[in-house]
């Protein structure tokens, strides 16, 4: 099946295709097609090139450099991209605290954070998560007084992913400790260099460093670096969160995976049962797609629908078979992803990275709300359960 679309729209998909085959340096694309981690100038210097042609931040208003696009285009875009192998404009600044500054910072907030955080000059982190608030995040405990002018923030913030890049962290913080506990968390933005702020590593089970801890003693804070009103976060944080959960569904990539692996099996296709489960997935895919446009078309006003959870659900489900599949594919070369990029092994390069990927993407039922959560939501907010 395929999806049809309007002569506009094609030529909207074509003017985009190009934009991402010729505009996005090759080495860039590169890195995202062997599936190598990219670096920090890698993802600035891509997000750069598309904010400087105005296709950064779409879903922003358009006043702060979004675009007025259907949620089709919106769509294509985001495929496009995918299908080119450019990455994905930083979710921290587009996705996340972009929009949130967007829809509750005041006027001199937007001024003085969105056009930085459109154009990577600011690279964001999320200070969310703790050690003991994950899926239950409203027991976080990461403290900020209020003295004068300036708010004392002290307690840590734990899985800050890429944080050894950040500049600035959307952090979550308690406020009110007599409140229920959802009714007493504010939203700070926290320069990372200031003192009493430290980023400490945590190496994951692929062996990468994409995870931190971030720690706060005594750190100072303008209190003009509270994002709306003091206490009112909750509401800030679901509306941040359900924008994530639709992000962390990338439909384009997981097909572009999939049709990389079609090409490394190779003669392994002639067997009934390697075909059948790339047509399963290929299936499944689609599906999916086609759900993300449901759920795109009846986001209004910029809210997140609450089949976010679908998508983030059955997307990382989908993503992490097809890793699976891989791994399936190289079989015992997988076992050599240790065997490092030398000349001293003739197998082929994806086998040696089909362990270390499938490894990373554990983290996908995790983060954005572990699937089980997601779960849990679909039961309340969609079945009424
Ligand atoms: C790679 C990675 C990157 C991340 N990046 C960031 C980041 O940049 N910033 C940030 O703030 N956070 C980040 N996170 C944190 C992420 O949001 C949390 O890990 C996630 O919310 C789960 O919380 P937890 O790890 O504390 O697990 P827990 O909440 O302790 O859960 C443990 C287990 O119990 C299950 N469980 C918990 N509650 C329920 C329930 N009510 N019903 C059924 N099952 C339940 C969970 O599904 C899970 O299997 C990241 C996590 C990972 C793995």
């Amino acid at each position: 099946m395929q999806l049809a679309l309007s002569a506009e729209d094609a030529e909207f998909r074509d003017e985009m295709r190009e934009f991402f085959t010729t505009k996005i340096p090759q080495e860039i694309r590169d890195a995202v097609r062997d599936r190598r981690e990219l670096t920090k100038e890698h993802i600035v210097e891509s997000m750069q090139i598309m904010n400087a042609a105005g296709i950064a931040v779409p879903n922003w208003p358009t006043e702060w450099g979004g675009q007025d696009w259907s949620p089709l285009r919106r769509h294509i875009w985001h495929e496009e991209m995918q299908r080119a192998y450019v990455p994905v404009p930083l979710a921290f600044n587009a996705s996340m605290i972009g929009p949130v500054i967007a829809q509750f910072g005041s006027q001199e907030m937007k001024e003085r954070f969105l056009p930085p955080t459109a154009n990577l000059d600011i690279w964001w982190s999320q200070g969310f998560s703790e050690p003991d608030a994950g899926s239950d995040l409203a027991s976080l405990k990461c403290r900020a007084v209020r003295d004068g002018d300036e708010y004392v923030v002290n307690g840590q913030k734990t899985w800050t992913t890429l944080g050894q890049y950040g500049d600035w962290i959307f952090n979550l913080v308690r406020t009110d400790p007599e409140a229920k506990k959802q009714a007493g968390i504010s939203m700070l933005l926290i320069d990372m260099t200031s003192p009493g702020v430290e980023v400490r590593p945590i190496e994951l089970i692929d062996g990468g460093h994409e995870v931190n801890e971030v720690w706060f003693t005594d750190v100072r804070v303008p209190a003009e670096n509270l994002v709306g009103e003091e206490n009112r976060a909750w509401d800030y944080a679901k509306f941040l969160l359900g924008n994530e959960r639709v992000g962390v569904a990338p439909v384009g990539a997981t097909k572009r995976t999939l049709a990389q692996a079609k090409e490394w099996a190779g003669p392994m296709l002639d067997d009934p049962l390697v075909a059948s489960r790339f047509v399963e997935l290929e299936n499944e895919l689609l599906a999916l797609e086609l759900t993300a446009l449901r759920v795109v078309a009846h986001s209004a006003d910029g809210k997140p629908h609450p089949a976010s959870s679908v998508l983030k659900l059955k997307g990382t489900e989908l993503q992490q078979a097809v890793t699976e599949l891989v791994v399936d594919l190289a079989g015992p070369a997988s076992l050599a992803s240790g065997a490092g990029d030398d000349a001293t092994t003739d197998l082929p390069w994806w086998t040696r990275r089909s362990t270390p990927v499938y490894l990373n993407f554990r983290k996908a039922s995790i983060y954005g709300g572990s699937n089980e959560v997601q779960r849990q939501i679909i039961a309340r907010t969609i079945l009424g359960l």
